[in-house]
């Protein structure tokens, strides 16, 4: 596991290198550690690394690890994959952040089970950026209505959007996606982070405003095997 700590550590010395010549402060980029399909040693490896956010993409998944490790209260879980009705509980019960919000049904389910006691659930709108078929997110022009209808939600906010491109066009969706954030924030001057970039395509989502970026294999390397919920 000493790996993990390794990677870990490179991850935030390229990202600190990225942002010093693009200018940017390396702060305003959070390193999401994408944690779907590994075991608890290795998040543990990386927690004892340093690392305090962890993103799922199974519910299930993510209530027992949230569960297990539910001890180390710093940890900050991001629910990052496709989420069905029937499942929002969990989701509301553990996470702290929803990258993939694109339907107001699921906002609302959201809302009305996130505990007062906790703090309102962030969420993120996740766009089909690159018009894929078989792909989660809504298209670009179904944005501000969802993000209307989204603010009024008493136990969530809307804090920004969250797309993954097609491999072969990273670059034109990555600079749609800063025009979106930029034309989303005048509506909803909260809504200032933008999730993208993985392992393969971070330092050009990086450069395009990215204030979250998402990293499993660069981390935790090869995922060995992929769940379907
Ligand atoms: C799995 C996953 C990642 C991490 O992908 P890598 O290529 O392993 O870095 C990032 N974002 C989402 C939404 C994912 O499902």
């Amino acid at each position: 596991m000493n790996n993990i700590a390794e990677q870990l550590n490179g991850a935030y010395h390229n990202i600190a290198e990225n942002c010093q010549k693009l200018g940017r402060d390396p702060a305003s980029v959070c390193l999401l550690a994408v944690s779907k399909t590994k075991p608890v040693a290795a998040l543990l490896a990386a927690y004892q690394a340093g690392q305090r956010q962890f993103g799922e993409n199974y519910p299930q998944e993510l209530q027992a690890k949230a569960t297990e490790m539910a001890a180390l209260t710093e940890l900050e879980w991001h629910f990052i994959g496709p989420l069905q009705s029937n499942k929002t509980r969990l989701v509301a019960e553990h996470a702290s952040w929803v990258h993939s919000i694109d339907r107001l049904k699921i906002a609302e389910r959201l809302s009305a089970q996130r505990s007062s006691a906790l703090p309102p659930l962030q969420l993120l709108l996740q766009i089909n950026i690159s018009n894929e078929q078989s792909k989660a997110g809504i298209h670009p022009d179904e944005l501000p209505a969802l993000a209307a209808a989204i603010a009024t939600l008493p136990h969530v906010q809307l804090r920004g959007l969250m797309a993954i491109p097609a491999p072969d066009d990273s670059e034109r969706a990555f600079a749609l996606m800063a025009q979106l954030s930029k034309s989303l924030q005048q509506q909803h001057p909260g809504a200032t982070e933008l999730s993208m970039g993985m392992s393969d395509d971070w330092p050009l989502a990086l450069q395009y405003g990215a204030t979250m970026i998402r990293l499993g294999t660069a981390i935790f390397g090869a995922r060995t095997y992929e769940r379907n919920e």
